[in-house]
């Protein structure tokens, strides 16, 4: 098990758009080179991992003891050649080249490279390409067979010695170390790589994985001569909520969830009720800066889910109408909100039908 493991995490990302190299960023709860990482450690394959990073003391962190940090090169080749002499004083058999920015890589590809390395010198993970690819020539754009054409994949494996002595011959920049193979006309074995192997290039690619969630709750006293407002809409009962706005308990924990999975605080910040501006004002109202606030920061809504706890009314008889009303309000379809009645075998004030409440979870993504 000469195995060795060189994980490049020193690029600029300057396809990125952000100040902190894309590395840095959070990718499904973990900065994104340590996917990689702790998959290459966990596999059990690698005398050897070698992390390239631009600066060392950004990782604080203590590795295994088979980790080592080195500092990487201006452009991706100069990494990797930087790598390759570090590990030339182990005399390693084989190492394998790996993008920190393809982190859901699977430990079956890196087996497959590994039986496949046994017999060749360079084994590359390739798929098909799901688009069709053009080429120009003298401004005329011609069609890539795609029975033909193939997108590469990181990991690279290679036998140590053949790639480090292309790597040290080296003169131009390259994209990734099958190139040199196929510049010096060395044959290469593909394999069939992974579809979900994706690479992390804009920002929008990791983005889309960040979800999160958010409770509210809200309770009211019902008192006589007032019209009961619930979900945004007139419900026919004995009495309505009290409070400062027309105390829409279902409107007031759905906005409370949606700040809390924004980590925007909550309605008595936005909203307080010592403001005369705010007096008496309608629940949907209160909801409509908060589904601006939701769109001006990128956000979507998952799924709702909503528990309204009272003895009366029946919700059976109005949730279509207030899971409606709800999917106008907040421009999503109606089939992310869910709706239920709980009653509390007529303990306290709700069982007395004295109070309605309401208990909100909302997802969120962006
Ligand atoms: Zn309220």
């Amino acid at each position: 098990m000469n195995n060795y493991f060189i994980i490049l995490a020193s690029g600029q990302s300057k396809r990125f758009n952000s100040n902190k190299p894309k590395q840095f960023h959070f990718y499904k709860n973990k900065l994104l080179f340590k996917h990689s990482l702790e998959k290459a450690i966990k596999s059990k394959l690698f005398k050897r991992i070698i992390l390239v990073v631009n600066n060392t003391k950004q990782i604080k962190e203590k590795f295994p003891n088979n980790v080592f940090v080195i500092k990487g090169g201006k452009e991706r080749s100069d990494s990797s050649l930087i790598a390759l002499k570090y590990i030339k004083r182990f005399r390693p058999n084989n190492v394998f080249i790996h993008d920190a920015a393809r982190p859901d890589f699977t430990v079956k590809l890196l087996n497959n490279l590994i039986i496949a390395l046994k017999k060749n010198k360079a084994v590359i993970p390739v798929i098909n390409s799901n688009d069709s690819i053009k080429y120009k020539i003298k401004n005329q754009l011609f069609n890539l067979n795609r029975d033909n054409s193939f997108l590469t994949q990181t990991p690279q494996a290679f036998k140590f010695k053949d790639l480090y002595n292309l790597s040290i011959k080296q003169k131009n920049k390259i994209t990734d170390e099958a190139t040199l193979f196929i510049e010096n006309n060395f044959k290469i074995k593909f394999i069939k790589g992974e579809n979900l192997n994706n690479k992390i290039t804009y920002k929008e690619d990791i983005k889309k994985n960040n979800t999160y969630f958010g409770i509210g709750f809200d309770i009211h006293r019902l008192v006589k001569n007032k019209q009961l407002y619930l979900g945004g809409i007139k419900i026919p009962f004995h009495s309505g909520l009290k409070g400062h706005s027309d105390g829409d308990v279902i409107i007031h924990s759905i906005i409370d969830s949606i700040l809390g999975a924004m980590k925007k605080k909550d309605i008595g910040t936005l909203f307080p009720d010592n403001k005369n501006k705010f007096k008496n004002i309608r629940s949907p109202k209160m909801l409509k800066p908060i589904v601006e606030l939701l769109n001006k920061n990128n956000f979507y809504i998952n799924n709702l889910d909503i528990n309204l706890i009272c003895e009366q009314p029946k919700v059976s008889k109005y949730r279509d109408k207030i899971i409606k009303s709800l999917s106008n309000l907040l421009d999503i379809d109606k089939n992310l909100i869910n709706l239920k009645g709980k009653t509390v075998e007529k303990l306290g004030l709700i069982g007395k039908e004295k109070a309605i409440a309401c208990e909100v979870i909302c997802s969120i993504s962006e």
